[in-house]
């Protein structure tokens, strides 16, 4: 059954919409459809005879709507009985389709018409794919003068497909069905149209007249040129190997011609052409010889049975004999190809009267066959072949490389011929938050670029609603796929719920596609593996559908099970030899330069250059693959495994090189801008594949990733709302937040009532300020918007500066906060700030956090889990890296103690340990501490510190005024 209320659909659109979908599309789960089985009496009964004579088994449907019902005739399917019973309710309710339905016998007709009008004088001259065809046909000398192949009329005119349609819908599956039907079109107009018996062209019985001809014919100057155009044959035996073929078409001649003699065969006419394949806006397309029983299959169709057989007689002489199965022209194409086949991006086009053509590689070949699998599509996307791989799991968005799950999925199913995927989102209200409705309110953080520009917009009180909106709800996201019969094959209904509805399209999706894509590397996988692998990803697929509609991939794909051979051969080889990597099968491996201690971890965004050379024990060298800036994400299987086991050794400004078995062939040929003949060393197996790569740079921090991920609320809203608890506790009438970086905590502060008038952030980051900013002045003029402010802040600052140089407009502050910033300065700074802020600047209470580093053990455990399963590894705990690559240096609790204990001791203030995230009682202690200094000494001396000096170091980068109207 379809989803029912509570879900939306996406992307249900479809190209061609069969009876019953058109059905389901009225009246939804409201169409009820019941199979009766009925038994034909048996044709060659024998009267009287006591044991019952069986026949055929039939059936029939019978379709209820609201309103009316139908009851179709009797079918051999029941799918066709419930195609039938559709297609009359849509007659009796006339019902329209998109493209205007027609009788069958009204679509002969216009067919008829249409054929004549291809012909006729005024269509010759005109920019159509077919007029191309018609005048170069008028080229050729001799007999073959005039002669239009069908199969191109097939093809360039989809009108004529789209009649035929309508006469056999049998035509969506196999689009030679239409060259009967267009040769039995022509017979009607013989008076016009000529045809041979047994032959595929159609001429025109007189000639066009000579003006026609004329204007229409550029007659050439000169000797006539020759293009040499290369394309890719596909022998018909899987054994051999595809090559490129050249096309020599001279600029008289008819390209069809060339082609015929490169498939060996005497005529044109005889080339039967695929619809379009690879891309959809090229004229990729396969060319292969009409065979006699591709013309019996035809004549059995009961609909042009009658007119096919006068071609039968005739066809059979004309016409080779059925060849074995060309599988990987088929899988192209998706219909049966039989014998070789040429694969050329030739042909007429709507802009130009010229022929257009581009050269089809051994590469091209290679990479529309990868674009077949899900894995293929996604290094295709990232343009690294030999480096990306489909990542594991979608992480965000902004972390996300490459062509989105969702597409993928999306091109996958439209290479395969199946329908579009159905996806269906429902949305789940999680609890409102509990206190004032605005604290439910999300926290920005860095990277929310969307969300800034809607700040820059001005429509803030949208973002407002949007948020609540998302935060008041969680998606969760289904996928089904159907073939083009709308047979169910696989659907995924994943438990995760998301925050965002895009995020959870792209899970599922991802979901799918890493199944897919586990099947296609082992096309051998049992049934029961298979299963396995669906169920963990939360997948249920039909099998027998399923494997009709893969049929091909098996014998097509079968490279990867090689490869494997291949790994295991050289893991044996090269396990004994330093610098390997076991089990990974990379050999060689040497990492050169300096280490500079910042190193990729988990979830950090890195940026390598890289190449992918082909090397051979003789010294050969050939680079196959090679960037200078790949981006991607690390931990999430966003690049083939070698590399990533690789890349987690280096730090940044490291290069590493080492070598690797082969990758399966056709990756390699996939992504070698090198002829095939270059290559054959591939199969001499002395070959391995050598990479090379630098570490440019490590970017995002993994911190904030990894906080949100752990804790709940994340870390950095549980600190949040710990300083706004002190602060609304303190009274305070003025704040100064050093370190406020993008204004997290400012930004927050203005969704409550506090007592606070005059807030001020100082940070060294411009980049950082200008986004606080622009987040603080749309929440500040929201405020004046008319609507009652939360806050009665009068006024807002924002200082460029460091905060261990004094500066004397923060004196004597109320309450100082200094959240997750210490870290970042070295160590001697961090003293020398401790220092300025208590003995200059002197806030009644300043805050201040900062990593615990004790704790950094369970972050990275965590963190690891997923990938390294090494209970005696304790290797990781010493080696145990910082939070954030900015930062200098973390904290244990004792470092932290004993600097916040002596400060507060050298400045007259008593202090108080505590913290967010864990607990104090429980090892290791809070995953971020904090320390809550506050002054002993009495007010009046501190006086004199304020703004004495007027010692200004500070930039005011921004600074926003309540306007005085609006005070109270
Ligand atoms: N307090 C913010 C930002 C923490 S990130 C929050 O909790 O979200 C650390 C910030 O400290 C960065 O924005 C960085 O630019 C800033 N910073 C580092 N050294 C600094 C210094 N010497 N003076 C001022 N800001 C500094
Ligand atoms: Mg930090």
């Amino acid at each position: 059954m379809m989803e029912t209320g509570g879900s939306s659909s996406v992307a249900t659109k479809k190209a061609t919409l069969t009876p019953k979908a058109i059905i389901y599309q009225k009246f939804g789960s409201e169409a009820r459809y019941y199979i009766e089985e009925v038994q034909e009496p048996a044709e060659y009964g024998c009267p009287g005879l006591a044991i019952p004579h069986k026949g055929p088994s039939l059936y029939r449907c019978s379709l209820q709507l609201p309103g009316i019902s139908v009851v179709s005739g009797t079918f051999k399917k029941k799918k066709d009985a419930e195609q039938s019973a559709a297609e009359m309710a849509i007659e009796k309710l006339g019902i329209q389709n998109s493209t205007n339905s027609l009788t069958q016998q009204e679509a002969s007709d216009e067919l008829v018409a249409r054929v004549k009008y291809l012909f006729s004088n005024e269509f010759l001259p005109s920019l159509q794919p077919l007029s191309g065809h018609l005048r170069a046909a008028l080229q050729r000398e001799g007999d073959l003068n005039g002669l239009v192949p069908v199969s191109v009329m097939a093809i360039c005119d989809s009108k004529l497909s789209n009649l035929c349609k309508f006469i056999n819908p049998k035509v969506e599956s196999n689009p030679f069905l239409v060259i009967p039907l267009i040769m039995r079109a022509a017979a009607r107009l013989s008076g016009i149209l000529a045809t041979s018996e047994g032959q595929l062209w159609i001429r025109r019985q007189n000639p066009y007249p000579r003006e026609i001809m004329e204007s229409s014919i550029s007659q050439p100057s000169g000797s006539p040129q020759s293009t040499l155009i290369e394309a890719v044959c596909i022998p018909c035996s899987s054994e051999k190997a595809v090559e490129t073929v050249t096309l020599d078409v001279s600029s008289t001649g008819y390209y069809l011609d060339a082609i015929s003699k490169k498939l060996g065969l005497t005529d044109a006419a005889n080339v039967l052409v695929s619809r379009t394949v690879g891309k959809t806006s090229s004229e990729t397309r396969l060319y292969f010889a009409a065979h006699q029983s591709c013309m019996l299959d035809l004549s059995s169709d009961p609909l042009t049975a009658k007119e096919a057989i006068h071609l039968e007689g005739p066809l059979n002489e004309s016409l080779s004999k059925k060849g074995p199965l060309n599988e990987r022209a088929s899988y192209f194409s998706g219909h049966d190809i039989y014998g070789d086949a040429i694969l050329a991006s030739i042909g007429y086009t709507w802009k130009s009267k010229d022929l257009s053509y581009e050269d089809v590689s051994v590469q091209s070949y290679y990479r529309m066959l990868i674009s077949k699998i899900p894995c293929g599509l996604y290094k295709l996307s990232r343009e690294a072949v030999l480096m990306a791989e489909l990542p594991l799991a979608f992480t965000t968005r902004t972390n996300w490389r490459g062509s989105y799950p969702r597409d993928i999925l999306c091109t996958f199913c439209r290479q395969h011929r199946l329908s579009e995927p159905v996806f269906s989102t429902e949305t789940t209200p999680i609890k409102a938050p509990s206190e004032s409705p605005a604290c439910g309110k999300k926290l920005r953080v860095t990277d929310s670029t969307e969300e800034e520009i809607e700040h820059e917009k001005g429509c803030a009180r949208d973002t407002v609603a949007r948020e609540s909106a998302e935060s008041a709800v969680t998606y969760q996201c289904g996928v089904k796929l159907f073939s083009k019969c709308q047979d169910l094959i696989v659907e995924c209904f994943p438990k995760d719920s998301f925050k965002k509805q895009n995020d959870s399209i792209q899970n599922t999706s991802l979901k799918v596609l890493s199944w897919l894509n586990a099947y296609f590397r082992d096309l051998d996988m049992t049934p029961e593996k298979l299963n396995s692998t669906a169920n963990s990803l939360e997948i249920r697929f039909c099998e027998k559908n399923f494997s009709k509609e893969f049929a091909l991939c098996r014998s097509i794909h079968n490279v990867y099970q090689s490869e494997t051979q291949g790994a295991k051969f050289l893991d044996e080889n090269h396990i004994s030899m330093p610098n390997t990597l076991p089990g990974q099968g990379v050999f060689s491996l040497n990492i050169d330069g300096p280490d500079s201690g910042v190193c990729p971890s988990n979830g950090c965004l890195l940026v390598i250059s890289y190449s992918v050379s082909l090397v051979t024990e003789s010294g050969y060298k050939k680079v196959l693959e090679s960037s200078d800036e790949f981006e991607f994400e690390i931990g999430a299987g966003a690049v083939i495994p070698h590399l990533e086991a690789v890349v987690i050794q280096m730090s940044i400004g490291q290069s590493a090189c080492f070598k690797m078995d082969m990758a399966p062939k056709e990756f390699v040929l996939a992504a070698a801008a090198v002829s095939a003949r270059n290559l054959s060393l591939l199969s001499s197996k002395s070959c391995c594949l050598k990479y090379s790569l630098t570490l440019l740079r490590v970017t995002e921090p993994l911190e904030e990733r990894m906080e949100q991920a752990l804790f709940s609320p994340p870390l950095s809203k549980q600190r949040v709302e710990y300083a706004v608890k002190h602060i609304r506790e303190s009274c305070a009438t003025t704040l100064v937040d050093f370190g406020c970086g993008s204004g997290s905590l400012l930004d927050s502060l203005l969704n409550y009532p506090t007592t606070l008038e005059k807030i001020v952030g100082i940070d060294i980051s411009q980049k950082s300020l200008s986004r606080a900013a622009k987040i603080l002045h749309s929440k500040l003029s929201r405020n004046t918007d008319g609507n009652a402010p939360i806050a009665c802040v009068k006024s807002t600052i924002l200082y460029d500066g460091s905060v261990t140089d004094f500066d004397s407009r923060l004196c004597g502050f109320d309450i100082g906060t200094c959240l997750e910033v210490i870290e970042h300065m070295e160590e001697d700074q961090a003293f020398l700030f401790g220092d300025v802020a208590l003995s200059s600047f002197r806030p009644k209470i300043l805050i201040v956090s900062t990593p615990n580093y004790e704790y950094n053990v369970i972050l990275q455990k965590a963190n690891l889990s997923s990938q390294e399963e090494d209970p005696d590894e304790k290797t990781h705990i010493q080696s145990c890296k910082f939070r954030n690559h900015d930062h200098k240096f973390e904290w244990t609790r004792e470092q932290f103690n004993c600097w916040a204990t002596d400060l507060a001791a050298k400045y007259n203030y008593s202090v108080e340990f505590s913290g967010v995230g864990g607990s104090a009682d429980i090892e290791p202690g809070f995953a971020s501490q904090i320390a809550v200094f506050r002054r002993t000494s009495p007010p009046d001396e501190d006086e004199h510190l304020k703004d004495t000096d007027s010692a200004h170091h500070y930039k005011v980068i921004w600074e926003w005024n309540r306007p005085s109207t609006y005070s109270s």
